[in-house]
Order: C-alpha cells, then structure tokens, then sequence
C-alpha cells in the first residue's frame, strides 16, 4: 500500500505513513524452481551419506591387538570371528575401554593381526583357551552384488527423488509425451456444476471489454469470419497493475463465447525441468486446436517474455525456448482454426518486442483500476451474494477507496461479510464494511504492549505526519490517526483524496514528503532525537524525490529528462552518465532537506497543536477525520468523503 511513487497508469490514490521498525519485505518474484530441487537433492544427498556411513559403524570397539592378545592371556575372550586380518570378537565380561572415559565399558570388539605377528602361536592359545571361533575366506570387500548395491543405491536414490520432484512441478523430461508422463492441461471452464464466466461478473472496465467484444464474436462465430476471410488478431495482451481482473476477463472471454479455457502461467513454464516448457507450451496449443474454437490464457508473460539479451540469471535459456516455443505456436496459427491466445502481464514495459509484432500479440489492451463509479459497481458484484442492511451505501464506500482494485474491493467485501458473521449479525451493516476498510488500508490491528515513553514519542510521530499533512494546501484530507499498532507499524496516519486523481502538481509531491517527514520532524522537534520508527517514511520520501527529479522533470538541474526508469523497468533512452546521477543525486537531497527544514519549521511554530493532537492521540489511540482536525484547531479539509 504504500509504493510512494504514482506510476502512470497506477495513480497511486491512498497513502500512509507508518512508524515502526519494517524489516523490508522482499518483493523479489521467486523464480526458485532449480534452485529447490538443488536444496532437496543436497539434503537428500547428505541424509544418505550420514547413513552410509553409520552403515560401516558395527557397535564394536576398536582396540590394539596387543589389548586383544593381553585379553587372551587373561582367557577374558569368548569367541573370535575372523576376517581376513581382521579380528571381531566378544569378551566374556565387560572391561572399561582402554583410553575411554570412565566407566565406558565394551564386549564386543575389532582389531587387525599384523602381518608379522606369529599366527601359529595365537592359533595354539585361541584353541587352548576353547574360544569360539568362526572365520570367512579372505574375500575382497563384500560380495558383488553387495557392492554394487551399495555404490548404486545413491544414484538410484538421486533419480527417484529427482523424479518425484518433477512430477510434483508438473513436468516430465524431455519432449512430447516425455517419459515420466503429465497431466494434460484441461479446460477448466468446462467443469459441469461450475458457474461460468461472464462479462456480468466484471465491471468497472467496461472500455476494455468492449474491445474484447469482437474476439467474443469470433469465438462464438468463426465460420462467419472465415467466409469472408476476415483475420482475427491472434493474441490480445491484457496489461494492468495486479488485480484489476485481467485473469477474470480472460475467463469472461472464454465464458461469454462458450468455448474452453486452456490457462497456464508462464512462470511454471520456467520453474519446471530445463526443456519442458517448450513442450508443454506446445502441448497446451494442440490441446486447444483439438477443440477449437478455445482460448489459450497465459498469465505473467512477463517472465518469460522479456526482452531477450538483457539482463537475467538462470533459466535463460529455458525462457527463451519456452518463449520461442509460444511465437512459433502463434505463427503456425492459420487463423481460421480458431485459438485466441490472451496473455496478461502487469509489465508490458519490459516484454520483448517480438511478441508485440503484428501476427502476434498485436492488441495490447490497458487495463486500469476502476474509478469511483468502477469501483461502486464492482462493490454491487461482490455484495451480490451477501445479504446487506439498509444503511450500507456502497455508493460511499466506493468514495472512500480511490485507487483500490477488482480484487482489493473483492476483498473488502468478503472481510466485511467475515466481520459480521464474527459478530453474529445475519446482514453485513455499513460498520462492517468502514471496519473491513480499516483493516484493509492500515492492516490487522497487533496486540502489542509498548513500554509508554515509547508510545508518547509514536503519539508525536503520528502527530507530526497529520498535522502537516492537515496544514499543507492541497494535501489529501487526513483520514484517520492511530498510534494501536498494525501490521508492522507502530502506528498510522491514513489520508486518502476526495476525487481520483491521476497526475501530480509539483506543489502536491513537495507536501507528501513534508507530510511523510513529519513522523521523524516531530521526533527531533520534541524529543532532540531520532528513531528506526522512520524506515518506511524515508523509503516514501526517497521514491517521490526520485521520480520528481528523475522522471518528471521537475529539477530544473537536471532538466525535462527521463533520467531514472521506474525501479526495475528499463531505461526508455540513454543511461545517465556519471555526472547526470550525481545531479540527481544532490537535486534529491536538496529537496528532502528544504522539505524536512520546513517541516521542522511548521511543527515548531505550530507546536500547541502538535501537543494536542498528541495528548488526544494518547488519551484516545485513534482519531477519526473530524476529530483530529477539532482537535488541531485546522479547518477541516474540503467536505465530500467522510465515511
Ligand atoms: P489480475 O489477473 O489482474 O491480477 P484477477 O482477475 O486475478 O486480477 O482478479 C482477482 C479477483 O478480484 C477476481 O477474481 C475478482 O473477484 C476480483 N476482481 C478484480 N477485478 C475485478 C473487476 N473489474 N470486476 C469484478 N471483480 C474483479
Ligand atoms: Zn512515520
Ligand atoms: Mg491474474
């Protein structure tokens, strides 16, 4: 919830500032399929080798054959088995180990005659002394067999474990029809008793179905197309931040038009056995042709479908026969079989060129989290199935969400529905869901007992971030001021817009860093110092400055250039020379310290506020919007979304 910086298509529409220590999670995709099976098999590898070597380990003592000869002379030997040089043997009663610890005792034996020790002379006393005896032919080791069992049984091992962890990935080895067998890919939306798909269950993008309109048709009429040698575009790429409903369009698609669903991700394509993607991606494809008119589905493309040549660790070459593989599929379409590939990626920025070329995922289709209007209608869809009281105003809610997604309101209407049924209401009440709300924007709350110095300079550090965000013109109204600890926060102050908004004045940006410097202002300014409450503050304040310096051309410095990409996407132009980054480098700084010595400043002039609000904050733990204004003394922000 807090990426601090509003990407294009992604206006990002809530914020909040957060204290507390935060570990920073790692956002890396896993791409450890290999890497898991290395794990396992090493594990796999050593457990055997432990054993192994126990195997070897008889429970006997190793002793010197002159402590063996001394226990003969004493006629302490019960029996002795003998093996080529090798003497095993048992006493008649326990004797302490010589050089053991104390108390350690042993009856069982093992010790080798030297070669020049007189064995006529043993053999004599052994017989006098009537020990026991057994002997075996000097034979090489253990027999063949034996051996070869044991030098093989590792090996064997290997390869069963590596076949079971194949199978459980899903893959086989080697191409078509692979020798250790899969399971097909099976259209899923032919499942009897399933509800199917349809565009009735999307909403709030109504643009991208109707682009999506036509492709229904096709699917639904391919003969028609053929006849008067229409070509369908071949592939639609669905591009759009994480659970807008790309995944859930494509099932409409396929719902609508009533054809199968053949779906995979690319990134089982990758994260299976070296060479099994290409074949299971052309699997996949006669799978769909058998019963065309379907649709193919291919969710993250991303991961196999970046440009080719840049950067990336293993599995290179993987991707990019599994990516090879999917084109050629593409190409081989005569487009009067009637397989419409969809793919969805939430980075179309780094997908190689060649799969948007005509021919293949020539329509690109946006899409984008709903606004106000979206977000109300997809609210009714997911309330559909729950009975509601008759204060609930979706309409509301819908307001109160700016920038959430499909699956974010899903979401929070499955929590609202969970918190009634906790509550044994039989109807979900507007409470509820504003309850719901705050669980979503500012995580669970966290039972947590803070030592009270502790909890007085988080009262301040809220306080820091709410009053400036209260005090700077155009700021996002101040929502809601907590210092009950939640998710990893220590405490939160939530603000969101009134209306969607989708592009920054400079102005707005420079009071989000004041605002988000607040929390650690307010620290210094009270306390004379600081703390690790700020971690993700500064992440915040970092990205903004970044992307006004770099990427919005907002430092006169530095100039109207794309400087920085978005982190992790690639460079649209040149890379910054040396010189440009540390132009960045200082026009960020620069920014920051105005922003912070100003933040300082307001706080210090405002300080009867700031102690207010913190003595509420103490006294009450959570303020709702209108409260923490009174309490302030700062005129209430424009009215229009209370909820
Ligand atoms: P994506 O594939 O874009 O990451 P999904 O399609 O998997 O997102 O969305 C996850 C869930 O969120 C869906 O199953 C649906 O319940 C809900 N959802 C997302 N977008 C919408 C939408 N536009 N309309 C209705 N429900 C949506
Ligand atoms: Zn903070
Ligand atoms: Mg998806």
């Amino acid at each position: 919830m807090t990426d601090p910086v509003p990407p294009r298509h992604d206006p990002h529409q809530s914020w909040r500032t957060e204290g507390g220590p935060a570990p920073s999670p790692d956002r890396r995709r896993g791409r450890g399929g290999c890497l898991v099976q290395a794990v396992i098999l090493l594990v796999v590898y050593l457990a055997f080798g432990f054993l192994y070597s126990n195997v070897r380990g008889d429970g006997t003592t190793s002793v010197d054959y002159t402590v063996f000869t001394a226990q003969l002379d004493a006629g302490n030997v019960k029996s002795v088995y003998s093996r080529g040089s090798q003497i095993q043997g048992t006493l008649k009663h326990a004797d302490p180990v010589p050089g053991g610890a104390k108390g350690d005792t042993y009856t069982r034996f093992t010790t080798y005659k030297p070669a020049f020790a007189d064995a006529d002379q043993l053999w004599a006393q052994i017989v006098r002394q009537k020990v026991a005896v057994t002997a075996e032919p000097v034979a090489q080791g253990p027999g063949l067999a034996e051996s070869l069992l044991v030098s093989l049984l590792p090996t064997v091992l290997l390869i069963a474990v590596w076949v079971f962890v194949a199978r459980r990935m899903g893959g086989g080895l080697g191409g078509a029809g692979g020798i250790l067998g899969r399971k097909p890919p099976k259209p899923v939306e032919l499942e009897p008793g399933r509800k199917r798909t349809t565009f009735a269950d999307v909403a709030g993008i109504d643009e991208v179905e109707g682009e999506l309109n036509d492709v229904v048709d096709f699917l639904k009429h391919p003969d028609a197309y053929r006849r008067l040698g229409a070509k369908m575009p071949r592939g639609v790429l669905l591009a759009g931040p994480p659970g807008t409903g790309k995944t859930l369009l494509a099932r409409a698609v396929a719902g609508e038009a009533g054809v199968p669903f053949f779906s995979a991700s690319a990134s089982e394509f990758i994260e299976m056995i070296v060479g099994v993607g290409a074949s299971r991606v052309r699997e996949l494809f006669a799978e769909a042709r058998k019963v065309a008119p379907s649709i193919v589905f291919i969710d993250e493309i991303d991961t196999i479908g970046r440009a080719r040549g840049g950067a990336g660790a293993g599995g290179h070459d993987e991707r990019e026969q599994t990516l090879n593989q999917i084109l050629t599929e593409m190409d081989g379409f005569s487009g009067a079989e009637g397989v419409v590939v969809i793919a969805a990626t939430n980075r179309v920025d780094v997908l190689d060129a060649a799969l948007t070329r005509p021919g293949r995922f020539d329509r690109v289709v946006s899409v984008a989290p709903p606004d106000r209007s979206g977000r109300e209608a997809i609210l009714r869809i997911h309330t559909r199935a729950i009975p509601l009281a008759a204060d609930v105003d979706l309409a509301r809610l819908a307001r109160a969400t700016p920038g959430m997604t499909g699956a974010e309101l899903a979401n929070l209407a499955n929590e609202a529905a969970l918190l009634a049924v906790r509550h044994g209401r039989d109807r979900v009440e507007q409470k509820d869901l504003s309850q719901a709300l705050e669980k979503v924007q500012l995580g669970a709350e966290r039972p947590l007992v803070m030592p009270e110095e502790e909890r007085r300079r988080t009262a301040y550090h809220e306080s820091g971030h709410a009053l400036l965000g209260m005090l700077q013109p155009g700021a996002d109204p101040v929502r809601k001021i907590t210092i009950v600890p939640r998710g990893r926060a220590l405490g939160v102050t939530l603000s969101t817009p009134d209306v969607d908004k989708y592009a920054y004045t400079e102005e707005y940006l420079r009071g989000r860093i004041i605002g988000a410097l607040g929390g650690m202002a307010a620290e210094e300014v009270v306390f004379g110092m600081i703390t690790t409450g700020a971690e993700n503050d500064l992440e915040q304040v970092t990205g903004l400055a970044r992307g006004m310096v770099a990427r919005w051309g907002m430092s006169e410095r530095v100039g109207r250039l794309s400087a920085l990409p978005q982190d992790g996407q690639q460079a649209y132009g040149l890379p910054a020379a040396p010189r440009t980054l540390d132009a960045i480098d200082e026009e960020m700084r620069r920014i920051v310290d105005e922003c912070y010595e100003e933040a300082c400043r307001t706080l210090r002039d405002h300080r009867d506020r700031l102690d207010a609000l913190a003595e509420a904050l103490l006294e009450h733990e959570t303020l709702e919007e209108a409260d923490a204004y009174r309490v302030a003394g700062v005129a209430s922000a424009p009215a229009g979304t209370a909820r």
